[in-house]
């Protein structure tokens, strides 16, 4: 299983990802962003593009580690995806 996560605090809303992966990525208005968290069914060569392709790199391919960590809490900066406001 792919999952995938994108960091909405980081995200700008420039739609490369929905552009280059609409199987998954999809805008909704002008800046609001809307994924499928779990891929199974992209290329993912696909996924790959659309994570390279963001300019501010929001989105992670393969978020959640085989044992258990949250999406990001490996190797993610302070301002990953983890933090909520
Ligand atoms: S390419 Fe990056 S900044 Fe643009 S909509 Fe997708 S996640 Fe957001």
């Amino acid at each position: 299983m792919v999952r995938i996560a994108v960091d909405l605090n980081r995200c700008q809303g420039y739609a490369q990802c929905a552009f280059l992966a609409p199987e998954i990525f999809a805008m909704h208005g002008d800046e609001a962003l809307l994924y499928d968290p779990e891929a199974d069914d992209a290329p993912r060569e696909k996924l790959d593009r659309a994570a390279a392709a963001c300019p501010v790199q929001a989105i992670l391919v393969d978020a959640v580690e085989p044992g258990g960590l949250e999406p990001g809490a490996a190797d993610a900066p302070a301002e990953g995806v983890s933090r909520a406001r």
